[in-house]
């Protein structure tokens, strides 16, 4: 079978307040998913509750059908602020994970030399972590979450809090990861979610409110049109009027919007050359990621 996680109706509610609500969905082996949503959507609580760190309130986690209670040694989990202890090494704080997580005592130094090396910090094994910078602390902690090799990875927002640089870094990471485990990571800035997902999961006050390849999302909700750009908003207005497709305008710039690819832009073009308005410049545009986001989030 190639379903690794399958979760159902997955709930947590504190008192009246409920946190995540239903949540279904299911992740294929070696795939990445993105869980998506605004502050408080219920994306920590769901990671929480995968990792085991958090009981949900009704609902059922299965790991390649075995149920959550006996899952924990095959997930790794970075928490959003992940935390060390300042006076271990980077080295002994990895092997000591490593056992907690069941690696055989006797390997834990090996594996944590390893995997330290993959994140990039086999320089600093002997430097303490109370030293470490942002992005070495997230390296760090993705390693502590690898370092017993899980079918499933969690992280909560892994680049949030990163530069450019450290983001990139992180990126690439789990894009080599990608080819032996499971990820599921959440963020709320979808051009994250772009560079690595085969999978997109909206989370909005708790409910899963859409899903999907990120193709699948983008052609729901790109919203094609033509943007016309007019000297003033006076041109915009007098094209609209007379404009023989839906149209509106927002200043000095009238738009038309495409469906099921009309009209065509050479049609566009004819009626602004008979209009003879002053039109300095036509293009075709859709939604970016981020007005995809707020689409998603805010109207569903
Ligand atoms: P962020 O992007 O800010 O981290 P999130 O999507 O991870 O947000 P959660 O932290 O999962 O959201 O929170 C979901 C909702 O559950 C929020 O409304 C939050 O206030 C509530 N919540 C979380 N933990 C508790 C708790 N211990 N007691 C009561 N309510 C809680």
């Amino acid at each position: 079978m190639n379903t690794l996680l399958h979760v159902e109706a997955l709930t947590k509610a504190y008192g009246s307040e409920v946190a995540v609500d239903h949540v279904s969905f299911s992740l294929n082996k070696n795939t990445s998913t993105a869980l998506i949503g605004p502050n408080g959507a219920g994306k920590t609580t769901t990671l929480s509750m995968l990792a085991g760190l958090l009981k949900q309130t009704t609902g059922m986690i299965a790991l390649d059908g075995v149920l959550a209670a006996d899952i924990r040694k095959e997930i790794g989990f970075l928490p959003q602020y992940p935390q060390f202890y300042s006076w271990l090494t980077a080295l002994e704080f990895t092997e000591m994970t490593a056992k907690l997580s069941g690696v055989d005592a006797k390997l834990a130094k090996q594996e944590a030399i390893k995997t330290l090396e993959f994140v990039g910090l086999s320089s600093v094994l002997n430097k303490k972590t109370g030293t470490f910078s942002g992005g070495m602390r997230q390296r760090l902690g993705l390693a502590q979450a690898i370092v017993h090799k899980p079918a499933l990875l969690l992280l909560d927002e892994p680049v949030s809090a990163l530069d450019p640089i450290g983001r990139r870094e992180i990126m690439n990471l789990l894009k080599k990861l990608q080819a032996t485990t499971t990820i599921l990571y959440s963020t709320h800035i979808l051009n994250d979610a772009e560079e690595m997902t085969d999978q997109l999961l909206f989370l909005r006050k708790g409910q899963l409110v859409e899903q999907g390849s990120l193709k699948e999302v983008r052609k729901k909700f790109e919203n094609p049109m033509y943007k016309m750009y007019f000297q003033d908003s006076e041109e915009a207005a007098q094209f609209v009027e007379a404009s023989p497709w839906p149209a509106r305008q927002e200043g000095s710039i009238a738009f038309i919007h495409i469906e099921d690819a009309k009209p065509a832009m050479n049609e566009v073009l004819l009626e602004l050359a008979n209009s003879h308005l002053q039109v300095l410049k036509v293009e075709r545009a859709s939604a970016s990621l981020e007005e995809i986001f707020l689409q998603v989030v805010n109207n569903v």
